[in-house]
């Protein structure tokens, strides 16, 4: 039923044997809303609430089952209305075994209406109340705006009668919401009447599985099956209560906002496996809570220190910390800028072990209560993050380690133990084309003995490294550069054909030669040799070496290609 038109004039059948049996008062925003679940003599009210339409409501509950058959008066908490209405029911006769269906904190208060009327108590009776052709369900939703409120469910209509959950300050009088429309009703009286926001949400929770077909408020509107999801979706976010004060004091919202943050945290710590799900959402919530523009997170264990950031996704890698977290691990302090640097505590060692970093756009000025805040937020981290370096420090210095051994210290080129496995690689890949498409260039520098003979080992060493440079400048990053000995190097180039691979030679040589004005000029010969088919390694290098010979009698700087 959702006819937005329907006469209120007499009861309203909501389902079979499920009735309003309300009366629409003129200019009133709260109308109070009485249900009849009619069941002969065994009949039972829902929130017979208030003294001013009970001659209405008796009229219609007459012109179903007359007052006599109400045997039940569910009341779902104890506000006014409900007990201002009680004294009239009772005068006009109900049921002579007439009983107040209720929770024992709202009968505490209903005795002091002065009802003489028997309590029937849900929680004495396992929250169920057994009918003719149903059995009543009671929902404890504590403290939503009253302490012992509760909701009543009809399994057989799929009636929820909901209490002042789901109600509304309604303009208009039709008996059913019609459209979203209606949220705002609900939004108005939720806002000043449930507690928080935490309350509302488990109340949501409590309700969720009910297999609901529409929701009967004792106020506002009649809720049919299409609005119940997206109604109850926005109510679990609703802002109330004290939440509803955090409007006006930034305190208070910044409060409720970290408690927030800190519930999101453990949730997430708890939930995820991957840190690096854990750190992203960190930087979320930063954002949002302290305005961050980014977060970054150093953290340590022996030699191994880990960097994670935005660049790949909290991931984690290996990086050298600029000055200020270096600092910050030594124990110094560090005054706070644009970026606000606080220590990680290791609580196992009790010894600084990381950094986070807060990014702003200006230089912040955190007060004290949010750093507190703050640092709490990075005492829960500090557990993750603990974790994840230990888990993965051992396969790090494992990498470092590695890293260490297949490069060369001057020059950082990659030296001859990794030569053999990478060239074998290579030519691996390279047979799987139609054709081979690789070649080696060797380098040697000329005449460098008398550099060093001239201007000494150390400024030897500086042309070295300057060479490397030039090298690797002159190639694209899927090649590969060795230093081959002494002042020989080894390229290997991939997907050439010998123009492309004597233009990168040339390259090399035109680079090497190019002087720089710290240091002596240096020429290089170079030799090409383009692999042939099912060539293995060993003859191709012999064959760039002689072509590099073939450049040195030639007369040096360079570039010849083997036959
Ligand atoms: P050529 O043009 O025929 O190649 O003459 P060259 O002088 O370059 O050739 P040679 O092989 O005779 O000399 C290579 C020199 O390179 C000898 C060695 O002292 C020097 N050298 C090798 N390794 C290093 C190094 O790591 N640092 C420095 N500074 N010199 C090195
Ligand atoms: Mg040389
Ligand atoms: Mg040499």
């Amino acid at each position: 039923m959702s006819d937005v038109a329907v006469d209120t004039s007499e009861a309203v059948e909501l389902a079979p044997r499920v009735w309003w049996v309300g009366s629409m008062l003129p200019h009133d925003r709260f109308q109070c809303h009485v249900y009849l679940v009619e069941q002969g003599d065994q009949s039972v009210l829902i929130d017979p609430g208030s003294a001013l339409i009970t001659d209405e409501v008796i009229r219609k509950v007459d012109s179903i089952v007359g007052l006599a058959n109400v045997r039940w008066l569910v009341c779902s908490h104890a506000d006014p209305d409900i007990i201002g209405a009680l004294p009239a029911l009772v005068a006009k006769g109900l049921h002579p075994e007439a009983a107040i269906v209720t929770y024992w904190r709202d009968a505490a208060l209903i005795v002091h209406s002065g009802t003489q009327l028997p309590f029937w108590l849900i929680e004495d009776h396992d929250w169920r109340l057994a009918l003719e052709d149903r059995t009543l369900q009671f929902i404890f939703t504590p403290y939503l705006h009253f302490a012992g409120a509760f909701c009543t469910f009809d399994e057989t209509s799929g009636t929820l009668f909901s209490s002042d959950l789901f109600g509304g300050f309604t303009d208009d009088h039709s008996l059913f919401a019609s459209s979203m429309a209606y949220f705002e009703a609900i939004r108005a009286f939720h806002e000043h009447y449930m507690p928080s926001r935490e309350i509302l949400a488990h109340a949501m929770q409590e309700l969720r599985n009910l297999p609901m077909k529409q929701i009967a408020p004792q106020h506002g509107q009649v809720v049919p099956l299409n609005l119940i999801a997206p109604i109850m979706e926005k109510l679990e976010r609703l802002e109330c209560g004290i939440y509803l004060l955090a409007r006006n004091d930034p305190g208070l919202a910044f409060l409720l906002d970290a408690n927030r943050t800190i519930h999101d945290v453990v949730d997430t710590l708890v939930r995820e496996q991957q840190f690096s799900a854990v750190a992203e959402h960190l930087a979320e919530l930063s954002a949002q809570l302290l305005d961050t523009e980014y977060l970054e997170l150093w953290a340590g264990a022996g030699s191994i220190l880990l960097h994670f950031d935005q660049s790949d996704g909290y991931a984690g890698y290996l990086d050298d910390p600029p000055d200020d977290v270096q600092r910050i691990l030594a124990g110094v302090v560090v005054e706070p800028g644009r970026r606000l640097l606080l220590p990680i505590i290791s609580l196992a060692s009790d010894r600084v072990n990381g950094v986070v970093v807060l990014g702003f756009s200006e230089p912040a000025l955190l007060d004290q209560p949010t750093l507190a805040v703050v640092s709490q937020i990075i005492g829960l981290v500090e557990v993750g993050l603990e974790r994840e370096v230990l888990t993965r420090s051992t396969d790090l210095e494992r990498a470092a380690w590695h890293a260490q051994a297949i490069h060369d210290p001057l020059t950082g080129l990659f030296n001859r133990v990794s030569l053999t496995d990478a060239f074998s690689q290579l030519l691996a890949y390279d047979d799987r084309k139609g054709s081979p498409q690789m070649a080696a260039l060797m380098i040697d520098i000329d005449h460098f003995k008398m550099v060093n003979d001239t201007f000494g080992h150390p400024v030897g060493d500086q042309v070295l490294q300057n060479v490397a440079t030039s090298i690797t400048a002159s190639i694209r990053p899927t090649d590969l550069a060795f230093r081959y000995g002494g002042e020989e190097f080894l390229v290997l180039l991939d997907d050439v054909v010998t123009a492309t691979a004597v233009m990168a030679a040339e390259r090399i040589r035109e680079r090497v030669a190019r002087s720089l004005e710290y240091l002596p000029r240096v020429t290089a010969s170079v030799g090409v040799a383009l692999r042939r088919h099912g060539e293995g390694h060993a003859d191709l290098t012999q064959r760039a070496d002689e072509a590099l010979y073939a450049a040195k009698d030639g007369g040096r700087d360079r570039v010849s290609v083997a036959e």
